[in-house]
């Protein structure tokens, strides 16, 4: 085999993969499989970035409101089974004095995550979000609450919620299978984005970096995936070993893997809003640094209460469970800024393609 031409091929593919935004699956298979070309493809990610969203980083404010959980997910540390986690639940005030405190500090995004509780019912989850739009007509709601009923996506949506992240975890439902308890299934999770995207809301996938079982071939599909679904947001992290969970014995996802996967994204999705994650801050002290540097354009710094923080422990050593959010943002205002690019505190939509635009009022 000629080295130098297939050097030269596989530069030739990442340069391919930045002009048009897509690889055939072997190429993108065997780009995913290498670290050679990792400088350029980050800085073509970087370059495509700056075109787009110049070097704006904007901020979401994450609210964990509650760790209770009826799901079993193998890798995930908030699990029913986990009977070693202390279970909270945040009240409307609470949640309420964490956006009155996010707003303060400049946010204009709040995300309300938590696991599968079903003491938030519809109507109370409907109630709060009623409540957050009332106080803050000028902010984005998103919810990250899981898997729900059409009817429920739409209630939500009416009082006023109008984001909603929902990592697809893998597209390849025999991977989905060794992931989750059988009780749960890729189809209906991709179900639940397609009726989310339907009726309005800027849609957020993903998936994690490294999960056991993994395969090149199971990453290809996740992106074949997302270019079906067409997402507003794509959050990739690495899968991080907690150790209370079935997959304990398993090690974490890579790093430099997700950060290749990362500017392989913003290549093939140039308008995606992508977060530089907290795992991915987790797994390297500058991973979230490296992150912007590889394409991402979005930080979700945490606004719960701090005492509840470590308890929303859905991996080992989670970052940032110590400070308050103002000092968060603090911290994450200079490390953005040391990347070489800066928060941004307006609302942060995706940003759509010219052609897009056209049939728009
Ligand atoms: N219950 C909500 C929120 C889940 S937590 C839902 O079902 O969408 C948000 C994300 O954290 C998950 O989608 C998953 O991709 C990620 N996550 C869970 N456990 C993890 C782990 N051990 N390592 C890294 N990421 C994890």
């Amino acid at each position: 085999m000629n080295t130098e031409n297939t050097l030269k091929g596989s530069e030739e593919t990442v340069r391919r993969l930045a002009r048009e935004g897509d690889l055939p699956d072997k190429e993108l298979a065997a780009l995913i499989e290498t670290d050679e070309y990792d400088e350029l493809l980050f800085r073509l990610a970087d370059e495509r970035r700056r075109e787009i969203y110049g070097t704006d980083v904007y901020i979401r404010g994450l609210i964990e409101f509650s760790n209770y959980c009826r799901n079993n997910c193998y890798y995930c540390g908030i699990r029913l089974d986990n009977s070693l986690v202390d279970r909270y639940r945040l009240t409307r005030e609470e949640i309420l004095e964490c956006c009155r405190e996010g707003y303060a500090l400049g946010y204009r995004t709040f995300v309300l995550q938590s696991g599968e509780d079903g003491y938030y019912t519809d109507a109370r989850i409907c109630e709060i979000v009623r409540e957050i739009r009332e106080g803050y007509p000028d902010c984005a709601i998103t919810l990250s609450i899981g898997e729900k009923s059409r009817e429920s996506y739409e209630a939500f949506f009416e009082a006023g919620a109008n984001r909603y992240l929902l990592r697809h975890e893998t597209a390849d439902p025999e991977h989905y299978g060794r992931l989750h308890p059988s009780v749960m299934s890729g189809e209906n999770r991709k179900r639940c984005l397609f009726d989310l995207k339907e009726i309005g809301y800027q849609v957020g996938a993903g998936f994690m970096v490294g999960t056991p079982y993994q395969t090149t071939g199971n990453l290809v599909s996740d992106f074949r995936f997302m270019q079906e679904l067409g997402p507003d947001m794509i959050g990739i992290g690495p899968y991080l070993t907690h150790e209370h969970t079935p997959f304990r014995d398993y090690p974490n996802g890579s790093f430099k893997l997700t950060l290749r996967l990362l500017a392989i994204t913003r290549l093939m999705f140039p308008y995606a809003l992508i977060p530089a994650t907290t795992a991915l801050g987790t797994i390297d002290p500058t991973g979230r640094e490296k992150g912007l540097k590889a394409g991402c354009n979005v930080v979700m710094p945490n606004l719960s209460p701090v005492r509840f923080r470590k308890l929303y422990e859905l991996y080992d050593n989670k970052i940032c469970t110590g400070e308050e959010a103002a000092q968060c943002v603090g911290c994450l205002e200079m490390r953005v800024k040391n990347a070489g690019y800066r928060i941004v505190t307006d609302i942060g939509n995706a940003k759509r393609p010219p052609r897009d635009r056209e049939g728009e009022r």
